[in-house]
């Protein structure tokens, strides 16, 4: 465990003239987002900087200033003076992406995960805070890096994303007086909403069909779960990132606690934990060796589809 500085870190970056930018792995909006936006600070300040993330970039976050510039671990090449890993709760997030990490002379990191250990040499952690992005607005705020409609973009699109468009528990005053910041710097609310949520491609619907059909409910309806096979990937075509938020299709349904997704993977079934508030699923994915927010985290179990289901299903049924 490093030490936990926002003085620290802001220091670091100072003095620091090239950095490696981490996203984690399964990127979403918000950890795309953050690295995009710091991306374009740090080329403000006059850095080098690289992106780089072991998963493929959604296509709908194309409007991004920068988008193109990530890279595949095996494509990263040089020495950076600091490696900064955005957004991602714990090492093993960074999926192939970790020895970069690890071979830099500094280790940084920027998250709001609740379970994060503080895994770099110099961390500026928020638990709890809506976004990541939030933070990233208050480094843009402290290195006096002037807001740009391009820097507006990135960091609204992942402060919407994680907090599922301004609606979730983490949403306070503060986060909706950054979006407006944002939108008055050019940030396009409107176009991020239609790309993030009102374009959804035919796949993820042939996806959510049958996660309807799939669902279902225990414990008198406080528990939702539903599965992905391999199969139902392929049948659809959908991509792992493209299928990201159907668990939540379970939780907004009247009287639903606790919802679960088991996605059956390569190497293992991912587990997809939600809760309403005030219930929590954080303690039950570290159980498992996982992570994330009180009441969005995950996991990943390696045993069978259906042992996973009941393990996870007996996890939450000893909550109630
Ligand atoms: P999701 O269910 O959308 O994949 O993830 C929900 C939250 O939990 C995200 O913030 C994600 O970073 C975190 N999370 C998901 N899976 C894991 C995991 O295996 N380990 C850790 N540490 N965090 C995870
Ligand atoms: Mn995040």
């Amino acid at each position: 465990m490093g030490i936990e500085s926002k003085a620290g870190w802001l220091e670091q970056v100072r003095k620091g003239t090239s950095f490696l930018l981490i996203s984690h792995v399964n990127p979403d909006g918000d950890t795309i987002g953050s690295v995009l936006g710091l991306r374009l600070a740090l080329l403000h300040m006059g850095k080098k900087v690289k992106l780089v993330c072991d998963g493929d970039i959604p296509k709908n976050m194309s409007m991004l200033t920068g988008h193109e510039c990530y890279l595949k671990p095996d494509q990263v090449e040089g020495t950076f003076d600091a490696a900064i890993a955005v957004d991602v709760s714990s090492p093993d997030m960074m999926g192939a992406s970790l020895p970069l990490f690890e071979a830099a002379p500094v280790r940084m990191v920027m998250d709001h995960h609740s379970t994060n250990q503080a895994y770099g040499d110099i961390n500026w952690i928020c638990r709890g805070e809506s976004a990541n992005c939030q933070i990233v607005y208050d480094a843009i705020m402290e290195l006096g890096v002037p807001l740009t409609k391009e820097i507006a973009n990135c960091v609204l699109l992942g402060l919407s994303t994680d907090t599922g468009h301004f609606q979730y528990a983490s949403t306070t005053a503060r986060t909706i007086h950054t979006a407006a910041a944002l939108v008055d710097a050019g940030g396009e609310i409107s176009r991020i909403s239609k790309l993030m949520y009102r374009s959804q491609p035919m796949r993820r619907i042939q996806m959510t069909k049958i996660a309807y059909q799939k669902m279902h409910f225990e414990n008198d309806g406080q528990i939702g779960m539903l599965d992905l096979t391999k199969a139902d990937f392929e049948r659809t075509g959908c991509t792992f990132g493209e299928a990201d938020g159907l668990v939540n299709l379970a939780l907004e349904i009247e009287g639903v606690r606790f919802a679960f997704l088991a996605s059956e993977r390569e190497n293992g079934i991912k587990i997809s934990l939600r809760a309403a508030e005030p219930d929590t699923v954080n303690d039950v994915a570290v159980r498992f060796g996982g992570g994330g927010h009180a009441q969005a985290a995950g996991c990943t179990l390696y045993m069978s589809l259906e042992e996973a289901k009941q393990t996870i299903l007996e996890a939450i049924q000893a909550k109630l």
